[in-house]
């Protein structure tokens, strides 16, 4: 299959006016300007006209499962409140509950452009029927917690890596969430960083999300440290450094390891980040609902630490208006530019394509159109011949079509 479009921004690559990208199976076997493919090709040619094509938009951290709270919880005065808030909406919720809530939160982010999404799952028995139900690349980072339920970090981890090894699917993964160092006592990080290293498999971890969660750590006191103290929670690893520093200290940094948030850092933790290799997902609604210190991006970015951008949930994101939230990358990439004058557009789409990949391990693979990545890419309608990367950035509502490993999965609309 060939593709022409009028603009193709390949990402990892200078813009291509007038391109065609050439499909076999499931993979891209060439981009190039349209003037040099060679005429018997330019036969069998789709040309979809007015459209910007890029690669598919990489989620690097969401929860599928909390889509249908959109608009239910109104953001809370502290990071605690907001746990209590979020614990006592769940009671009730049945398996369907959740089901439907997945399935919901995956149609809406195949809509806006996404084509691969990190999620984290609270309910791993869903995956074998939901993961059968999305055309999305899926990511799947099994939750793991442990302070209420006085579990053994071993079991724990046990009967998440058993889940794991059940699931197999020829586009889907299945990997580990241990919550946050808050959520956990340090053997689970220990114990999850060793096996992730032994199975290749990614590991994604809510780290200094919140001020209460610093000065937990940084200083053994706040209300965090008190409330979870209350709760029995071992608080003897508190006061001994910043949760970055927390998770150096049980192994828990390297190239395999997603770290989402990171909206505050103690000196020396944008280094420590960037040593390990660590990846950070910043998710501007949701950073945006707690009105969290501001994001440290540009020293994470001045260390080298490479930067992704996610939805997290709708539980997490503030109603404009009346209308309810969706699970939309535009608009996340839409806030940061808004509260991150800095960036250019450029910058914030790499964000959301190939940086994610990278944090993935799919380099190369997702996230860029190039020869050998998969045939995963989006179309946005672009009427004017403004600035590519300005124009996808400010796009609103569906995507004009997308392709998902070869396949139409939204064909374009006439
Ligand atoms: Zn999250």
């Amino acid at each position: 299959m060939i593709l022409r479009a009028r603009t193709i921004l390949p990402i990892a690559a200078p813009p291509i006016e007038d391109g065609a990208v050439f499909i076999v199976g499931h993979q891209i076997r060439a981009v190039l300007p349209w003037r040099d493919l060679r005429p018997h090709l330019a036969e069998k040619v789709l040309d979809l006209g007015d459209v910007i094509l890029l690669p598919g938009l990489v989620n690097a951290h969401c929860h599928l499962d909390y889509t249908s709270m959109a608009g239910q919880l109104p953001p809370p005065k502290t990071f605690t409140d907001w746990i209590a808030a979020i614990t006592a909406a769940k009671t009730g919720w049945s398996y369907s509950d959740y089901a439907f809530s997945w399935l919901r939160g995956a149609h809406q982010l195949l809509r806006s452009g996404t084509t691969t999404v990190a999620d984290i799952e609270v309910m791993p028995d869903l995956l074998p029927e939901v993961w059968d139900a999305t055309p999305l690349r899926m990511f799947s980072f099994l939750e793991m917690t442990g302070i209420k339920s006085r579990r053994a970090p071993k079991d724990i981890l046990r009967e998440a890596v058993a889940q794991i090894e059940t699931l197999s699917h020829s586009r889907h993964r299945a990997q580990l969430s241990p919550h946050a160092p808050y959520s956990t006592l340090p053997e689970l990080l220990r114990l999850t960083g060793k096996i992730s290293l032994k199975k290749n498999w990614r590991v994604a971890i809510h780290v200094a999300e919140s001020v209460q969660e610093f000065e937990m750590f940084q200083h053994a006191r706040g209300a965090m440290h008190d409330w979870l103290k209350r709760n029995e929670r071992d608080n003897s690893d508190c006061g001994l450094g910043s949760p970055v520093a927390h998770l150096a200290r049980h192994q828990l940094l390297g190239e395999n390891v997603l770290a989402i948030h990171v909206n505050c850092l103690a000196r020396g933790d944008a280094t420590l980040l960037a040593k390990n290799k660590t990846h950070v997902v910043h998710c501007p609604r949701s950073h945006d609902y707690f009105k969290h210190p501001p994001f440290p991006r540009q020293r994470l970015a001045a260390a080298g630490v490479n930067l992704c951008l996610g939805t997290d949930s709708l539980a997490t994101t503030r109603k404009t208006g009346r209308q309810l939230p969706e699970l939309n990358l535009f608009a996340e990439m839409q806030m940061l530019a808004e509260k991150d004058k800095s960036l250019s557009p450029v910058e914030i789409l790499k964000m959301a394509t190939v940086n994610g990949a990278r944090a993935l391990g799919l380099a190369g693979k997702i996230g860029q159109l190039t020869k050998n990545s998969f045939a995963d890419f989006i179309a946005i309608p672009s009427a004017n011949k403004s600035d590519a990367a300005e124009t996808v950035i400010a796009h609103t509502g569906p995507v004009h079509a997308s392709m998902i490993d070869g396949r139409w999965v939204m064909p374009p609309t006439a």
